[in-house]
């Protein structure tokens, strides 16, 4: 049984023999009866039977690392691994299409779940999921292409028209430094007046959101939230490093403003805790550290059934920020998303999708994700000298390390 159509002509010829000898079997009920010119489903051309997955490239640019991956069919796809060493995650990558070599880059769930589950020891965790994202991102492409569709249209399609984004002459963020405890009245007057002049440049019907970064711990944060009360942020993101719930319940019971959680989140068992103690109020998972649309497309549903929204974090170039997009424009519960123009090379790649003037971004267009990468530009910016990045940013006066 080389493919599905010959699968289906046989069921025919053996129906043919059904009738013809009479011997219905139970089990052949539904095959019997039904030849090829009644059977809609066996004139259904299924291009995806003999597409194999044939060659991976990962090539590392700047802070970032481009994925092709390659079929027999001459379809590509395109994945982009974020906020990793890059030649640790390139290295990686090359490692893991050893598990894809030959497989139906179609068979994008079976897929995720072969890389995800295939060495129980190096299940999770950073490297993994921002990995499986980029190569999971280049799938949907490549499926999309196949098909003739955007990814969105196989996610069951936009659920939304457009997406609001920021920052944008609506929508701003004031993000925060590390400080070793709680605050003093100067520290605390710096937050304050940085998030009320975000308040006065957005006006009465804009957004203002403060990103904590992990950076203040709970005494500071709690300070703080009383004091920016009257200008309305939407959610404090990022409000206390992740490992410890009870850290998070602490600040739930004394911060009044919405919490947001979940950039360093990367899988629906990273998240379900939060949603299930009550400590997220929005969801800002990022598409390149969860292992990619497919488990972001996993996170909303569990947001959606605690009524908990989306808001992507998204720091990759637009290559990453229109895998978000598709699977962004698919979920019912969606608020806002992040993105920077100016994190993409120029001349790299070419997006499918623009931002209007009130900072709602088009869906994206085009099959696939969407996207051209001018591999030509990709080679030669791969030619500038590898400096690995361990950012020394995190430093308190004193000398000893914070967390940002
Ligand atoms: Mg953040």
């Amino acid at each position: 049984m080389t493919n599905r159509r010959e699968w289906l002509s046989s069921l025919s010829t053996l129906a043919a023999g059904c009738f013809a000898t009479g011997a219905m079997h139970s089990h052949l009920d539904e095959a019997c009866g039904v030849d090829d010119t009644n059977n809609p489903a066996a004139k259904v051309a299924d291009r995806t039977t003999t597409i194999k997955l044939t060659k991976l490239t990962a090539t590392p640019v700047h802070r970032k690392v481009f994925l092709k991956l390659e079929t027999n069919l001459g379809v590509t796809g395109w994945g982009e691994i974020d906020q990793l060493e890059t030649q640790v995650a390139a290295a990686l990558a090359r490692s893991l299409f050893e598990l894809l070599d030959g497989e139906n880059p179609t068979r994008i769930e079976h897929l995720w779940q072969k890389i995800y589950r295939s060495h129980r020891d190096m299940r999770g965790g950073p490297f993994m999921t921002h990995t499986l994202a980029g190569i999971d991102m280049a799938l949907w492409d490549i499926t999309g292409k196949l098909w003739g569709v955007p990814v969105y249209r196989l996610l069951g399609g936009p659920t939304r028209d457009k997406l609001f984004m920021y920052p944008s002459p609506k929508a701003t963020k004031v993000g925060a430094g590390s400080q070793p405890f709680s605050g003093n009245p100067q520290q605390i007057e710096q937050f304050v007046k940085a998030i009320e002049n975000a308040r006065k440049q957005v006006g009465p019907d804009g957004t203002v959101m403060f990103d904590a970064h992990c950076a203040l711990p709970p005494p500071f944060l709690i300070q703080l939230a009383a004091a920016i009360k009257p200008f309305d942020v939407l959610y404090i993101e990022e409000p206390a490093v992740p490992g410890n719930i009870e850290v998070f319940k602490r600040l739930k019971q004394h911060i009044g403003i919405p919490l947001a959680v979940g950039e360093q989140a990367r899988t629906i068992w990273e998240v379900i805790t939060y949603l299930q103690e009550g400590c997220a109020d929005i969801l800002q998972v990022d598409c390149a550290h969860t292992g990619g649309i497919t488990q972001l497309r996993k996170i909303a549903t569990l947001g959606e059934a605690y009524h908990v929204p989306l808001a992507p974090h998204c720091v990759t170039t637009d290559l990453g920020a229109s895998a978000s997009l598709h699977a962004s424009a698919t979920i019912p519960f969606f608020l806002l998303h992040e993105y920077y123009p100016s994190i993409s090379p120029p001349g790299l790649v070419t997006k499918s999708w623009s931002i209007d003037k009130d900072g709602y971004a088009s869906l994206p267009q085009g099959v696939g994700l969407g996207c051209e990468i001018d591999e030509a530009k990709l080679a030669e910016l791969a030619k500038a000298p590898h400096k690995p990045e361990w950012p020394t940013r995190g430093r308190l006066p004193d000398g000893s390390i914070a967390d940002y």
